[in-house]
């Protein structure tokens, strides 16, 4: 499975997070990005766990800033 954050429109992953909680096999992961991860000046949203999708599409349909793709 093809799971792609579009990072350019995904800017406030810790205000929104969203996806993480529509998908129920919790295939996504928010983490500090760079290398003071105890005071990130920047967090991400990967799809981390991508064999666990069930391709239900829900973080496709509630993501507000049309940034996730799911595909083959
Ligand atoms: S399609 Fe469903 S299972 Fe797959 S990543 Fe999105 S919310 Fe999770
Ligand atoms: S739902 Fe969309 S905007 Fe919100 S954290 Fe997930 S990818 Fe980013």
């Amino acid at each position: 499975m093809r799971i792609i954050i579009d990072q350019n429109l995904c800017t406030e992953p810790e205000r929104c997070g969203i996806c993480l909680k529509v998908c129920a096999p919790q295939v996504f992961a928010l983490h500090p990005e760079g290398e003071d991860t105890l005071c990130p000046e920047k967090w991400v949203v990967d799809p981390i766990w991508t064999t666990f999708c069930i391709q239900c599409d829900e973080c496709v349909k509630y993501c507000p800033r049309h940034a996730v793709f799911v595909g083959q």
